[in-house]
């Protein structure tokens, strides 16, 4: 293998984010497009609705599989930034148990501190917290045929990652109090 095998092939990746939208049944986009009103009108808790949309990424992820490299054992992702809800902190600390330091104003990092460090749930190379893990982490994906696009040396090319927009604007909703929602690096959470 040459170096030149490492190297992300981005022209691939866009073809493949392509592949796999076009493979997705319509009734999926619409089930995501209706979901911020759907918890809107659902009299159950912010942790019940939180789970909802998690099922829902976990819906889109697995009809992904074919189209990405993710498979169990990488967690290049684990090694960036992950910003969180202070609602994903919560349901986080409340699975493992783990101390959540409470912020009250979101902490929003333009200097990518985190870059390079493990989050604090990676362990063996694995999510300690996979069934709580945040929405950020469902939604990352290397469309390309490797992983090498998620080593920090690559992770801010231009890659294809879609916007799964009805997931983002439910969990916003869901994760807001009073304001907006207050977000931060999961090691700010739990450090
Ligand atoms: S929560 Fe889990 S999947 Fe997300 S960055 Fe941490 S270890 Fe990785």
């Amino acid at each position: 293998m040459s170096v030149l095998d490492n190297q992300p092939n981005f022209g691939l990746a866009k073809q493949r984010a392509d592949e796999f939208v076009k493979s997705v049944p319509k009734e999926m986009f619409a089930k995501e497009a209706a979901l911020p009103e759907k918890l809107r009108n659902l009299n159950a808790s912010k942790s019940v609705k939180l789970r909802k949309i998690y099922q829902l990424a976990d819906e889109f992820s697995r009809l992904m599989t074919p189209y990405i490299a993710c498979a169990n054992g990488c967690s290049h992702c684990c090694h960036d930034g992950v910003e969180i809800s202070s609602l994903e902190a919560t349901s986080i600390s409340n699975f493992s148990g783990r101390a959540v330091r409470p912020i009250q104003k979101s902490i929003l990092r333009t200097d990518k501190p985190y870059r390079g460090s493990p989050c604090p749930f990676l362990v063996e190379d694995s999510c300690s917290v996979y069934e709580v893990r945040p929405l950020v982490c469902r939604n990352h994906a290397s469309y390309d045929a490797t992983n090498t696009a998620c080593l920090p040396a690559h992770i801010d090319e231009d890659r294809p990652m879609l916007r799964f927009g009805g997931l983002l604007n439910a969990w916003v909703e869901v994760s807001s109090g009073k304001g907006d929602p207050v977000l931060a690096d999961i090691r700010d959470f739990f450090n």
